[in-house]
Formats: C-alpha cells, sequence, structure tokens
C-alpha cells in the first residue's frame, strides 16, 4: 500500500500539563533526528498528535525507525483522501484488499474534526459500512475486538483511512529527563541499564575505565560497539574513555587484598562523579543488581557511594540475571557482552573480596594514597569519541573530540 502518512500517538508524555509543549518540541526533535535519512517528509507535531507526512517516502523504512523512538505510544500508516466520497469508497476497498485477508471481521471507526461535512461519524460509519458489505460480502461486522478496525478520520484538509496501529517504544522522549553519566563496562548488565535510562528519557554519555595493556583494544572496541548498539535511540552517544592502568596498580600495590575492589570502584565512582559535573550531567547511572556479586551488596554499596553525593541510579538493581538477560537479548547486547574480553575489574580482582567492607577501614586504607594526583592524571588522559551508529562504528569513522574536558 502507498500510505501519505503516519499518524504518531503520544505516550506519557499526553499527562504531563503544561510541560506537555517541551515534551513535544523535544519529541518533534527526536523524531527528526531519527529520520534524518528521509528528508522529503513533513512532520508536523500537533497538541494530540504529531503526523508526517511521507511525500513518497518509504513507510516502511520510516515506520522501521519509529519503532525506535521513545515517547511514542502507537502510530498508524494512513492514506489520505480528497473530501468526496467517491474516492473514499475507492481507497477504502483498496485499503481493505490489502490488510484485511479474506473473511475477517471488521468494524468502521469515524472521528470528525471538520463538523461542515456532509456525513456525521454515524453517517459515515454507516455509509462505508455498507459499502463493505455489499463489495466485500466475505468480510464479517463485528464491534468487539474486530480483526480489523478502519479509522476514517475527517478533517478540514481532507479525509484519512488507516487500518493498522503499531506499537511504539513507549518512555520518555530521550532529553527530556536531562542528562546522566551511564558507567559502561563490556558486561550485560550496564548496557541494559543504559537503554533503560534512554526510555525514560535520560540522555546518556557512557564513561568506560579500561586498563591497557591488562585489557586489549579488543575489549575497550567491544564497549565502543555496546554504545553502537544504543545508538537508534538517541542519534549518537559520547564514549568517554578514561585510562584506568596506573590507579589500578597502585591500589594492587598499596592496598590490603580484601579492600581491592571496594577502593578501585570508589575510584572508579569518583571519577564518574567529576566527569559528570564537567559533563553538566545530574546522575549516575550503572548496571549494578543487588547481591549478584560482591562489589553488589548493599554494604559495598555504603562503602562505594561514600565518595559522591550524586544520584547514582541503578536501573536493574533489582532485576534478576534471566530478567536482565532477556531485556539484553531484545535490544540485542547479549551476544556482543558475551564475548570473553578481558574486564579491567576481572583482571584486578581479588579471589576473595570482602562481600561486607567497612567503611572507616575502606576511608583508611585509601588515604595512603595520592588520591588527587591519580585522579588528575586518569581526567588527563581521557578521550571522548562520538559513536553515531554501528555501520558508521565499523567503517571505524568516529571522530575523537576534546573540546569537552
Ligand atoms: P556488567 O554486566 O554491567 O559488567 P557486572 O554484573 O559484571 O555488570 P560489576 O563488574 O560488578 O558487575 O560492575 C558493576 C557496575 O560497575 C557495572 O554494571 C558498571 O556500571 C560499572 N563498571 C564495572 N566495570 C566498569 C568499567 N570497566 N567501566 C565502566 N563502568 C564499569
Ligand atoms: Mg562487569
Amino acid at each position: 500500500m502507498q500510505y501519505d502518512m503516519i499518524m504518531v500517538r503520544y505516550g506519557e508524555l499526553s499527562t504531563k500539563g503544561k510541560n506537555r509543549s517541551a515534551f513535544i518540541g523535544r519529541l518533534n526533535g527526536n523524531i527528526t533526528k531519527a529520520l534524518h535519512e528521509y528528508p522529503g517528509l513533513t512532520i508536523r507535531p500537533k497538541r494530540d498528535r504529531l503526523h508526517i507526512e511521507l511525500n513518497g517516502e518509504d513507510s516502511q523504512g520510516v515506520m522501521d525507525r519509529l519503532q525506535q523512538v521513545f515517547g511514542i505510544q502507537n502510530f498508524s500508516p494512513s492514506v489520505k483522501v480528497p473530501k468526496d466520497m467517491t474516492l473514499v469508497h475507492e481507497k477504502v476497498l483498496e485499503l481493505m484488499k490489502e490488510t484485511a485477508p479474506e473473511g475477517s471481521t471488521f468494524k468502521v471507526a469515524t472521528k470528525r474534526s471538520d463538523h461542515t461535512f456532509e456525513l456525521d461519524t454515524n453517517g459515515m460509519n454507516l455509509d462505508i459500512g455498507d459499502l463493505l458489505t455489499e463489495e466485500r460480502p466475505d468480510l464479517k461486522v463485528q464491534m468487539k475486538h474486530p480483526d480489523v478496525t478502519l479509522r476514517v478520520e475527517v478533517r478540514r484538509e481532507a479525509i484519512y483511512l488507516s487500518t493498522t496501529t503499531i506499537q511504539g517504544a513507549g518512555g520518555l522522549p530521550v532529553g527530556s529527563a536531562g542528562k546522566a553519566v551511564l558507567m559502561l563496562s563490556g558486561g550485560i548488565d550496564s548496557p541494559v541499564a543504559g537503554y533503560l535510562a534512554l526510555k525514560r528519557g535520560v540522555d546518556i554519555e557512557m564513561v568506560h575505565f579500561f586498563s591497557p595493556p591488562y585489557t586489549s583494544e579488543n575489549a575497550l572496541a567491544k564497549a565502543k560497539q555496546l554504545t553502537a548498539k544504543l545508538t537508534p535511540y538517541v542519534g549518537s552517544i559520547k564514549f568517554i574513555q578514561v585510562p584506568f592502568t596506573e590507579i589500578q596498580e597502585t591500589v594492587k600495590a598499596g592496598v590490603p587484598e580484601g579492600y581491592l575492589m571496594t577502593i578501585q570502584r570508589r575510584f572508579m565512582l569518583r571519577l564518574a562523579d567529576m566527569i559528570a559535573h564537567k559533563r553538566h550531567a545530574l546522575a549516575i547511572f550503572n548496571g549494578e543488581s543487588v547481591g549478584q556479586v560482591a562489589s553488589q551488596t548493599l554494604e559495598s554499596m555504603v562503602a562505594i557511594n561514600d565518595v559522591t553525593t550524586m544520584p547514582i541510579i541503578r536501573p536493574v538493581a533489582t532485576m534478576d540475571k534471566n530478567e536482565i538477560i532477556k531485556v539484553a537479548e531484545d535490544i540485542d547486547t547479549y551476544d556482543l557482552s558475551i564475548m570473553p574480553f578481558e574486564d579491567c575489574c576481572t583482571i584486578f580482582a581479588p579471589p576473595r573480596p570482602k562481600t561486607k567492607p567497612n567503611l572507616d577501614k575502606s576511608r583508611y586504607y585509601e588515604s595512603k594514597l595520592d588520591i588527587d594526583g591519580l585522579l588528575q592524571r586518569a581526567m588527563d588522559g581521557i578521550e571522548i569519541t562520538e559513536i553515531r551508529s554501528s555501520d558508521e562504528f565499523m567503517n571505524a569513522e568516529q571522530d575523537v573530540i576534546s573540546e569537552l574536558l
């Protein structure tokens, strides 16, 4: 079917009172960005919907992209017909031929914003119902849960017909909830945490710690590829890589084994905090899940969290591993995440980390190190890359940007 327009219905944002126009503006911007490969489109945000006029662009391609834009409840590809009932009849039959298989049940649902049109909603329902009874005797009218609902919308400029409604991604428009940094490892959990952050409208920048030569270029590339997997939801994501070797070597040499992990994590979090401030981010997201490993007990969180007052949001905190894996599969990060590249944390992981580290001891052991110098040198070694999409990433066309810190 050659569709003319896609009618997009807003998600949760319609309940946001006077912030509504800001939300619609943000969603409009995100949709425009997601559809930049289709220059022929006209995108018209309205109070209750957003209309995308296709102007001949490929409707399937456009809809595939729309499904990854947060803040959309659902959308319907529609056919635009001049306000002439003969033409409406022709298009109804054509549309039903393609979308209502033989023997389907159906109903007609008309909405009218142009009250001057010759037929009112009832009249329109009856007229089109009669037409279909006559021309498609195989179909059967059914008011409750029909196979096909033919929506007819009589507007000032034209009449729109649609039979298909596609679920959108839900959530809130990315950016409408502000910006945060995500601590991204190469594991399963943190990419899922990133996806969930984006879904709630939070724009994220990735912070990744790596420890050459203990970790390889492959491990770094994997973290970037995971980032690329999330770009369809936003357009592009900044990837901030932080050298962590000196800190890990120093901690390993100077801290009792039971506290290695806690103190490494305190350094990571301090750096994430410093980066967040420089990048004007308001919170830190990570992939911790309560009780999953030694560093993720509540006692550990107390000992690690101590170094920052910034909100730390853990989207997968209460999810079981299986539930996290399910999301990872849905967003296609799982296969990458399980690729066996060394991680900076596992390499320096003590065999028996304390599951209940003591806060005062953590502070005490750490106080013997040159904390400020270590942090400063790590910050000085930061490199930031803008990751736009998987394809681009695979072609290694990334811009390294240095203006940022
Ligand atoms: P993940 O699957 O996300 O790696 P995990 O279950 O392996 O999580 P940990 O290794 O304890 O758990 O890491 C907990 C969280 O700390 C991660 O989800 C991530 O947010 C952060 N983190 C761990 N390693 C790194 C790293 N190298 N760079 C950035 N953040 C990291
Ligand atoms: Mg990990």
